[in-house]
């Protein structure tokens, strides 16, 4: 068995289910000891329990800086040490300017944006003391692509990849061994899809894969992979990057 991630822990958010869950299954393959953590208790129990002993569950609302306080302590003092932070968890709420509401903004800008501020904040001094250590901010295509309807999705995704940046050219400074990337997944097989597309879902997905030069559209394990390799000792020399996996949907 492979084991890239031997001898490192690992906190991934949203990792109940879609991809952040894809991303704490593949890295207990790789070796790792994973926290689950998801705003949906029960949800992120049973996804601990299907994973076995490697994996634990802990309540963790990204919007909250007393629960990050609590989860970065409490993981430390289980595990004794966490090498890595996946900032996966995030919310889509369709909308031209016009017709999201100023709550609605908000919201996404907590969920998908000061999420990943207070999860760098809280994790950093941490992460400082178990280096090597790494960061993967799951930022999006919308990042950099814009769509119609996404103006609030579009702006907090695009401000994760310009924090990343921020967050990865401190951690040079002040705690070298700790690296901090951002991908950019485009569509991905989860639930945030169906929640986009509406109508049929299949009929959906086929007319998005149909946009995409590979010709279909992603699966969580595409993105817990390129995950992997960026929260490993692989990319030793990668920092400040931003990684698309849009199967070249961008380059067009
Ligand atoms: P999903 O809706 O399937 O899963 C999201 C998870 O986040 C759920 O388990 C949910 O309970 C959790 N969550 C929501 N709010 C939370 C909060 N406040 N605190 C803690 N957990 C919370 O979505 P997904 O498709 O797996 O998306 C994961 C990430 O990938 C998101 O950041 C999303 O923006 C990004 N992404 C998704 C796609 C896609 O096409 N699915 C494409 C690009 C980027």
């Amino acid at each position: 068995m492979s084991a890239r991630l031997a001898g490192k822990t690992a906190l991934v958010t949203g990792a109940a289910r879609g991809i952040g869950l894809a991303i704490a299954e593949e890295m207990v393959r790789q070796g790792a000891e994973v926290c689950i953590t998801d705003i949906d208790r029960a949800a992120a129990r049973e996804a601990a329990r299907a994973i076995g002993p490697e994996a634990l569950a802990l309540r963790l609302n990204v919007t909250s800086a007393a629960d990050w306080e609590r989860g970065v302590a409490a993981i430390e003092a289980h595990f004794g040490r966490l090498n890595i932070l996946v900032n996966n968890a995030g919310i889509i709420i369709p909308g031209n300017v016009e017709e999201l509401s100023e709550a609605d903004w908000d919201r996404t800008m907590e969920v998908d944006l000061k999420s990943v501020f207070l999860g760098c904040k809280h994790a950093l001094p941490v992460l400082a003391r178990h280096q090597p250590a790494a960061i993967v901010n799951i930022s999006s295509i919308a990042a950099m692509v814009a769509g119609h309807n996404f103006a609030a999705y579009n702006a907090a995704k695009a401000g994760v990849l310009m924090l990343t940046k921020s967050v990865a050219l401190d951690a040079a400074r002040r705690a070298p061994g700790v690296r901090v990337n951002s991908v950019h997944p485009a569509f991905i097989d989860t639930r945030m899809v169906d929640q986009v597309v509406g109508g049929d879902p299949e009929a959906a997905r086929a007319k998005l894969a149909r946009q995409v030069p590979l010709g279909r559209i992603g699966t969580p394990r595409d993105v817990a992979m390129a995950v992997v390799y960026l929260a490993s000792d692989e990319a030793g020399f990668v920092t400040g990057a931003e990684l698309k996996l849009d199967g070249g949907l961008s380059a067009m």
